[in-house]
């Protein structure tokens, strides 16, 4: 048992209703939408501290580090599991609680990325190809931007001079005219300039986003209609919630037992707090 998931009886009925409809619940947006879904309070004075775990949190809290970053892992592990069919996201003022939500991915359409700055883009880079004349007729389709009819390609000097019939050429300039759309012959960066290995380098899975949904889950309570396996499968997502949230609190309480707060002075010059943790033994 943990500190926010609890056990249920999943044979019984009503045991799951009640575990569902008594959840605690906050707004998935802001109050005056009125949706809401399943949440976790998570107000440090609410995680069940001692003195001076408290004391060490909200210090935590107030240093510059981004402590959440390192919470985050928890998050994306559980999105993962419900294949960014639910995530979790944290709401409130100063963000007091933990926020089950439903949310999808959406691909993107990017291409590639740059490696040094991390900006995308929608086009490819070419890979080129090996022979000598594919790659010929690769360079001056990308380098006339793929739009010439493929007549006029036939008739340029470089192509004309190539080994093959004008009937081989035909069908190489038809093959690469498909495999070099949305490409670019260069990988330099749009943003940021660099190129060779410090450019773009492709994205290999199609690149997406996930999008987070405020529509209410489960707000009505009416869970009188639903059969015993959609009771069985909601609880036991929002048991993973809860879960999930066990383990983010088990680790903000680790750091707040391993952490301390030391004023540093950097050459901006501003004075910034910066988190310090000791080393977990392995
Ligand atoms: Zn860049």
């Amino acid at each position: 048992m943990g500190f926010f998931e609890q056990p249920i009886d999943c044979r019984s009925r009503s045991a799951m209703i009640d575990f569902l409809a008594k959840h605690s619940r906050y707004d998935t947006g802001n109050s005056l939408n009125r949706k809401t879904s399943y949440a976790n309070c998570v107000k440090i004075h609410h995680l069940g501290l001692t003195h001076d775990q408290e004391q060490t949190a909200y210090a935590l809290l107030s240093s510059d580090d981004n402590i959440w970053d390192q919470l985050d892992q928890h998050i994306d592990d559980f999105t993962r599991r419900h294949h960014g069919a639910y995530t979790i996201g944290a709401n409130g003022r100063s963000n007091g609680y933990l926020v089950l939500y439903s949310s999808n991915y959406r691909e993107t359409g990017y291409k590639s990325r740059c490696w040094t700055c991390g900006q995308l883009n929608y086009r490819r880079v070419a890979k080129m190809p090996t022979d000598p004349v594919e790659s010929v007729i690769a360079q001056i389709l990308l380098a006339s931007g793929l739009g010439w009819p493929d007549d006029v390609y036939i008739q340029q000097f470089a192509i004309r001079d190539l080994p093959g019939t004008d009937e081989s050429k035909l069908g190489i300039i038809r093959r690469f005219k498909q495999i070099l759309q949305d490409c670019t012959a260069h990988n330099r960066c749009g943003r940021c300039g660099a190129e060779g290995e410090s450019g773009r380098i492709n994205i290999d899975h199609p690149h997406r986003t996930l999008q987070t949904s405020i529509s209410s889950l489960d707000a009505e309570h009416d869970f009188q209609d639903w059969s015993l396996s959609d009771l069985r499968a909601r609880v036991d997502l929002v048991r993973d919630f809860d879960g999930t949230c066990d383990r983010i609190r088990q680790d903000f309480i680790g750091m707040a037992a391993s952490c301390r707060v030391v004023e540093q002075t950097i050459m901006v010059p501003k004075t910034v707090r910066r988190t310090v943790c000791a080393q977990h033994p392995a």
